[in-house]
């Protein structure tokens, strides 16, 4: 399965800085697929600085309806609009800011698909869930109740004392939890389970990218803060794919 190496630029860069970005990863191709997610008053810029390559573009949220009075949100058919062809749904971070339940994140599922996205769900457990053994039942529950019966994306897993912690999780839970997301995902969506992709996300960086993405089941890798600078994402990029 080809990996794929998606950047959440979360809520940095200016236009200019997107744009110089999206340039230096284009220089850099490599042979793993890769996308990169800026902020999504940046899609435009970064749209135009990646054409013609093979680099996707996404949104980081989308509204889980088409239109409408949603003051400040962003419909899915506006980042398809603005060049996007994923979007990250459900991070952590919009978990726990904006409140999003399951629920919500799946509602989000449905406009992102049916607005041509292919959507990236980030499900993952905290360190109290993990310590207290319940990751897994936590990670399950998060699988059921955000992805729809329709779902055809891929999946994130990405525990949330990891993420810009600099403290990535060892190879021995990254390689349990795969496992387990995998076996869920075949339980739901039977052999269309087997093949959707599973990233592991999570203080990725050049220097731990070639023995996680080395590891069984592991599609790729949802990178935040090293996606800011293109030598070290062009570097987990060629430690996934070339
Ligand atoms: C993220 O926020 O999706 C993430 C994985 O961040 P970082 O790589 O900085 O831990």
């Amino acid at each position: 399965m080809r990996q794929l190496i998606a950047g959440n630029w979360k809520m940095n860069t200016t236009t200019a800085s997107a744009a110089a970005l999206a340039a230096a990863l284009r220089e850099g191709v490599v042979g793993c697929d890769m996308l990169v997610c800026p902020p999504a008053t940046q899609l435009v810029a970064v749209a135009a600085a990646l054409a013609g390559s093979p680099v996707m573009v996404g949104g980081q949220d989308c509204h889980g309806s088409p239109c409408g009075a949603h003051t400040g949100d962003i419909a899915a058919s506006m980042l398809a609009d603005a060049g996007a062809t994923w979007v990250i749904l459900g991070h952590s971070e919009r978990r726990a800011e904006h409140h999003e339940t399951d629920a919500v994140v799946r509602a989000k599922v449905l406009a992102a698909q049916g607005a041509g996205l292919r959507p990236i769900v980030c499900v993952g457990e905290s360190a109290a869930e993990r310590s207290e053994g319940h990751h897994e039942a936590v990670v399950g529950a998060q699988l059921v109740g955000s992805l729809p019966s329709s779902f055809d994306g891929v999946v994130a897993y990405e525990p949330i004392w990891a993420i810009g912690s600099g403290r990535s999780a060892t190879a021995a839970d990254v390689e349990a939890m795969h496992a387990f997301i995998r076996t869920e995902l075949v339980q739901l969506f039977g052999a269309r389970g087997g093949e959707m992709r599973v990233l592991y996300g999570g203080s990725v960086k050049p220097d731990n990218a070639v023995s996680l993405m080395a590891l069984p089941d592991v599609g790729g890798a949802l990178v935040g803060g090293a996606s800011l600078v293109a030598a070290d994402f062009l570097a987990i990029a060629r430690a996934a794919g070339g």
